[in-house]
Order: structure tokens, then C-alpha cells, then sequence
């Protein structure tokens, strides 16, 4: 089967490497080009937007695609919807492979909050010296709070409106829990904001948070679009993709 596998996470990359050494599917990985410098996934890779779902649909046409792997993070909501609606055109079958997210245990003091806007609104009321762990978009969600000072952490600079007090922080993860128990007591932290991301390679800074006692502010992930088979798992992704081969095949080996 001819796949495009929508990445830009950790979960696509794996995927891609195992796939690739797959001779029954042939894998175009895509990524939106936003790092400088992104992780390069194994095998076929194009970067950059398709332009909105027409181009998307197009791309999808051209390239003889069968099927659409969306591995893309969580909260990259708008490759998603555009990918079920070209999809859902074209008649071709999609997996939305999203991690689990997290879970607080105890000791945990968690805010979850539906959206950007409501975590700047939550955080300004929970602290003054505030991490931001959200990426370098939806910063400007913060910027009308003038009061705190922010700490904002992300891969490359952030664009767009900034809060006035801040300081920016490049750094690419995964980080331990010494390392952010280190930033936390080091910049005096008093509020962490993150997405509900889920995984290993940033949880971290959940457990120092916790291990210091501190609030963290939560933000909840965008629904997945109707019709669309969504897996959590790599593995769980291969034994979909697994299946839908053997019925293409008429159940024959391939
Ligand atoms: P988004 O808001 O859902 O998508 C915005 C636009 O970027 C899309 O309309 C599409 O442009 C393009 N795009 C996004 N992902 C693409 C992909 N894999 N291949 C080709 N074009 C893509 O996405 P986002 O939140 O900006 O995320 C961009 C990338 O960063 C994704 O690949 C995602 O996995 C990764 N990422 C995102 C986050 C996050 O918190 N959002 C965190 C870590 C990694 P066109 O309309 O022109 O096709």
C-alpha cells in the first residue's frame, strides 16, 4: 500500500523506520517544515503544507496514495481535520495514531483547562514567575498578561505577541527529572503550563513540578474528527494497517 504518513513526532519516526523495511508498503513521510532543523524520519520524506485540503487532496491524487497515517502531535488540529476531510472525499481510509494522554496521580495539583486563553487566564491567577511548555505557537494566547513573568521554553523562538516579561529559553527534549527540578528551583518557578501532550520524552516536568509541590495548568486536547479509526500505540497502528492489507488482499498473503 502506498502511505502517506503525516509526522513531526517521535511516534511517526518510529513508525516510519519500521514500515520502511516493510516491501509491502511503500511510505511518504511529511512534515510541515516548522523546526529548522527537524529530526529526519527514515525512507521517502517531503516538507511543507499541502495548501489546505484541495491541495491536500490533490498531493493525495498525484501520489497514488492509499492510505493516510496521521501521527502528527495531538494538538496539530488543523493537518488532522484537513486529512479526515480529504480523505472522507477520496473514499480512502485513515488512522489517527495519538498517544494516550497523561493522568494525574497523587500529589499532582492540576488545573485542566479546554484551551490556550484559559490556561493564561488560570496560570496569571495561580503564580508570577510562570513556565511555558506549550511550543513556540499559541504564546500569544499569554500576551495580554503583564503582570507575571514567563519562562518560555520551546524548540525555536516563538513569533507573534510575546508577553512584555519574559525570557526565552531554546531547548529540544527529552529532559530528566533532575534537569527540571534544576530549571524549576533555578528560575523560581511557581506555575507550569503544558499541553496534555501524553508520552515519556517531556513528562518530566510533571513529576518535578509534583516532587516541588507546584501547579500545573493543563491544557485539554482538540477532539479527533468524526469516522476516523484513531490507535494509540505504533503497534497498535501496524496491526490496523496489517489488517486493512490482508482485506485489500482478499485475506492472501502479501
Ligand atoms: P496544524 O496547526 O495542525 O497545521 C497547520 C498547517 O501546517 C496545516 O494546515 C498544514 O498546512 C501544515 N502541516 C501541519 N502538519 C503537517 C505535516 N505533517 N505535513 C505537512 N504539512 C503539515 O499543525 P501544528 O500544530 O502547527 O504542527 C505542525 C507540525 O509540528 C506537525 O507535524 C506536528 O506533528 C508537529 N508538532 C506540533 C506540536 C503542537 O503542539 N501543535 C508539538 C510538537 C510537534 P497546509 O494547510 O498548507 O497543508
Amino acid at each position: 500500500m502506498r502511505i502517506l504518513l503525516l509526522g513531526g513526532t517521535g511516534e511517526a519516526r518510529e513508525l516510519a523506520r519500521l514500515l520502511t523495511g516493510e516491501r509491502e508498503h511503500e511510505i511518504v513521510s511529511s512534515l510541515a517544515g516548522r523546526v529548522s532543523e527537524p529530526i529526519r524520519p527514515a525512507g521517502e520524506v517531503r516538507i511543507g503544507g499541502f495548501g489546505g485540503v484541495d491541495g491536500l487532496r490533490a498531493w493525495l491524487v498525484d501520489h497514488r496514495i492509499e492510505l493516510v497515517v496521521d501521527a502528527t502531535h495531538p494538538f496539530a488540529e488543523v493537518i488532522t481535520a484537513n486529512a479526515a476531510q480529504a480523505t472522507a472525499r477520496l473514499g480512502l481510509p485513515m488512522i489517527r495514531l495519538s498517544r494516550p494522554g497523561w493522568t494525574a496521580v497523587p500529589g499532582d495539583r492540576w488545573y485542566r483547562v479546554p484551551d490556550l486563553a484559559t490556561a493564561a487566564d488560570t496560570a496569571a491567577a495561580s503564580g508570577n514567575r510562570i513556565l511555558l511548555t506549550i511550543g513556540r505557537q499559541g504564546v500569544a494566547a499569554f500576551a495580554g498578561h503583564t503582570g507575571p513573568w514567563y519562562l518560555i521554553r520551546a524548540i525555536d523562538p516563538p513569533t507573534g505577541a510575546l508577553p512584555p516579561r519574559h525570557e526565552i529559553l531554546l531547548a529540544r527534549g527529552p529532559f530528566t527529572v533532575a534537569e527540571e527540578s534544576e530549571l524549576l528551583a533555578r528560575h523560581r518557578i511557581d506555575v507550569v503550563v503544558t499541553k496534555d501532550s501524553g508520552g515519556t520524552a517531556t513528562a518530566a516536568k510533571l513529576t518535578a513540578a509534583r516532587a516541588a509541590g507546584l501547579p500545573v495548568v493543563v491544557v485539554d486536547r482538540p477532539p479527533v474528527p468524526p469516522g476516523v479509526t484513531v490507535v494509540a500505540t505504533v503497534e497498535d497502528a501496524r496491526a490496523v494497517l496489517s489488517g486493512w492489507r490482508d482485506q485489500e488482499s482478499g485475506g492472501r498473503p502479501t
